[in-house]
């Protein structure tokens, strides 16, 4: 890893071969008196199967886009990154553990950029860093648990996470998580997500939006500036 990096390390590792006619297939199927593996073989027309989907996408039909699941695999990022995205519980996660994998010197961490940018301040955190990893090396050598020792660890502590959700799931978290009342970090991670799944699925892109794209207005206290908010 390069000496404290920011950025977060994020891989689409799996996700289904045929996406849109997948998806296609189950929204005409709700509409069709044909098989669906008639309209799944049939399905070859994109323009076609992308004007359904926005339909019923549109209309609040979600459930034709939760049969397709993704996963990511996830590293770089702090635990203060990741204790958010465990809050989404349509999602699964296989995260590193601070019981089983003892830190073994100084551990990684992640500096927040606007530490960063301030010399003296990023010193003093460093300098911190050091005295933590000092602390947690000195309890685990006296034999105390790493379950334990780890509670001396900061919510910078770099960690790594596997995570797999549907799509419909991966769509509410972009919206609330591109928007720029998220967190930077967490903003980072998903819009990371969001890219490396656009890079094979092109057409995702209007959905993988913070929300205010999708509603056409900002429905937050106080607006960006990206959408207005609606005059009541
Ligand atoms: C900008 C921002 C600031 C935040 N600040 C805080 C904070 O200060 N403190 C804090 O504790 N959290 C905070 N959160 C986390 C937030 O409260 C949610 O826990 C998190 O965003 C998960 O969102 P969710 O519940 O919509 O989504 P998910 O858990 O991903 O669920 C998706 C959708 O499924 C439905 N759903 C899921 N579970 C249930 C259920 N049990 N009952 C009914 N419907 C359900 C809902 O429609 C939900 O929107 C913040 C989140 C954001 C984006």
């Amino acid at each position: 890893m390069e000496e404290h990096n920011n950025k977060p390390v994020v891989h689409l590792i799996s996700k289904p071969e045929n996406m849109l006619k997948t998806i296609y297939t189950a929204a005409r199927t709700c509409y069709s008196a044909d098989m669906p593996i008639n309209i799944y073989n049939a399905s070859d027309d994109e323009e076609k199967m992308l004007k359904l989907i926005e339909r019923v996408v549109g209309s609040g039909h979600y459930s034709v886009i939760e049969h397709i699941q993704v996963t990511f695999a996830i590293s770089n990022v702090s635990r203060a990154c990741t204790h958010q995205l465990v809050r989404h519980r349509h999602m699964s996660f296989s995260q590193k553990s601070q019981r089983y994998v003892k830190e073994k010197g100084q551990f990684d961490y992640l500096i927040p950029p606007t530490i960063e940018k301030n010399e003296e301040l990023k010193q003093k955190f460093i300098d911190f860093m050091g005295e933590i990893s000092q602390k947690y090396t000195e309890f685990v050598e006296a034999g105390i648990p790493a379950e334990d020792a780890r509670a001396v660890l900061p919510n910078a502590c770099a960690t790594s996470i596997v995570t797999s959700m549907n799509l419909r799931e991966l769509i509410h978290v972009a919206n609330l998580r591109l928007c720029t009342r998220a967190q930077y970090e967490i903003r980072m991670m998903v819009k990371a997500m969001c890219d490396e799944l656009i890079k094979v699925e092109p057409w995702l892109k209007p959905y993988l939006v913070p929300k205010c794209e999708r509603l056409g207005y900002c429905d937050e206290d106080k607006s960006c500036g990206r959408k207005q908010k609606l005059e009541l």
